[in-house]
């Protein structure tokens, strides 16, 4: 074997070079509707403002490790309960590392229901921390019953709900979430990642449960390239887990314009509500196309299921059409034959429909 071989194989973990590197496709040229970003940009006003304010931005200092200003801001518009407490990081994904890299327990196990969210298990598998994927049932609702008999098997360190669901886009049953967080004996994580889209949050609920926490984010709510997440959740939690965040993990500029942008939260909620009134366009179009099943959503997404062994073919059709959304059918089981599209602005998502409209004629 030569040195280079060697090298890779003595020193880095074996299950690290079994994984692959998180795709992300070239959207080059197309209609992008894979990631769940918000369409929409500010208003030329708006961008001036925000550029006046960077003006002002010291990038010759370290950023603020604590993100005062920017925490303050959050709290307010958020409305955070009373005693609760925050903690930022560089998009969601890297809240879900700190909690991975800090937690405990008689078997370190993160749990999930499945499909959800691939970043759990990938993190998971970073930390060297188990994981244990509980399939949903039927219409991709929450297994209470199933859910409850793996936390008396592994006792998980943390359960993460994502709510709405991705990527079926479903809010669980509210009785079965009860269920789980009550049963759960460590930390059970609820991802609102898409909160802005549904009609139902936990953070409200946060000063009922000592082990509830509530994850957000602002990428799907316009921001994604700022990347910044939070936690909301008791300060005994978050100040341990503030011990393994890196200090300066929210960089200036976007503490920033983040700030900025939360000070005109009403552009922001303007542009969700039309994203939210084409969600249920988009739904009721696909539902009229013979052979499509669109599942109801509360995101900014929709999964919808075409003709057995067809996922394929109708993805690729799409991008010869000039159209990129996620085909999901190669993660098998529950997803198989589906796909999953972001609503985007209402020209986007019609270009989108008569792509699909044509690519299913021509089977
Ligand atoms: C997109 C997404 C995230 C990640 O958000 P970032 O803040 O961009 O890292 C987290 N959870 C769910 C369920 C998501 O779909």
């Amino acid at each position: 074997m030569d040195r280079i071989e060697n090298l890779v194989s003595t020193w880095i973990r074996p299950e690290i070079r079994a994984l692959s590197p998180y795709h992300v496709a070239d959207a080059t040229g197309l209609v992008k509707l894979d990631a769940m970003e918000n369409p929409y940009t500010w208003p030329e006003g708006l961008v001036d403002a925000w550029l006046e304010r960077l003006r002002g931005v010291q990038v010759n200092r370290y950023p603020d490790a604590a993100a005062h200003e920017l925490k303050a801001r959050l709290r307010e518009n958020m409305a955070l309960p009373e005693g609760m407490d925050l903690l930022l990081g560089n998009g969601s994904d890297e809240i879900i590392q700190m909690l991975a890299l800090a937690l405990d327990g008689p078997s370190a196990t993160v749990l999930a229901p499945e499909p959800t969210f691939v970043m759990y298990r990938m993190i998971a598998t970073f930390a060297r921390v188990e994981y244990v994927g509980v399939p949903l049932r039927e219409g991709f609702e929450l297994d209470a019953t199933a859910v409850l008999e793996a936390i008396d098997r592994y006792s998980p360190s943390v359960v993460f709900l994502a709510y709405p669901n991705n990527p079926t886009g479903n809010l669980f049953d509210e009785a079965a979430m009860e269920a789980v967080i009550d049963a759960a004996p460590g930390l059970v994580v609820v991802d609102e990642a898409y909160h802005a889209f549904a009609d139902r949050s936990y953070l409200g609920c946060l000063p009922d449960h000592p082990n509830l926490l509530v994850m957000r984010t602002l990428s799907k709510l316009g921001l994604a390239g700022l990347r910044l997440g939070l936690l909301a959740g008791r300060p005994e939690l978050l100040n341990e887990l503030e011990k393994v965040r890196l200090p300066y993990n929210i960089n200036s500029l976007t503490q920033v314009s983040a700030a900025f942008a939360l000070e005109h939260q009403a552009v922001l909620d303007e542009q969700t509500a039309t994203i939210r009134r084409e969600r249920e366009r988009l739904g009721a179009a696909l539902g009229e196309l013979a052979g499509v099943r669109p599942y109801p959503s509360a995101a900014n997404f929709i999964l919808f299921r075409v003709p057995t062994g067809s996922a394929d073919r109708v993805f690729q059709g799409l991008k010869d059409n000039g159209v990129l959304i996620k085909n999901l059918h190669g993660a098998g089981g529950a997803l198989s034959d589906c796909l999953r599209v972001t609503v985007g602005t209402p020209e986007e998502n019609d270009a989108f429909l008569e792509a699909l409209g044509r690519v299913l004629q021509a089977f």
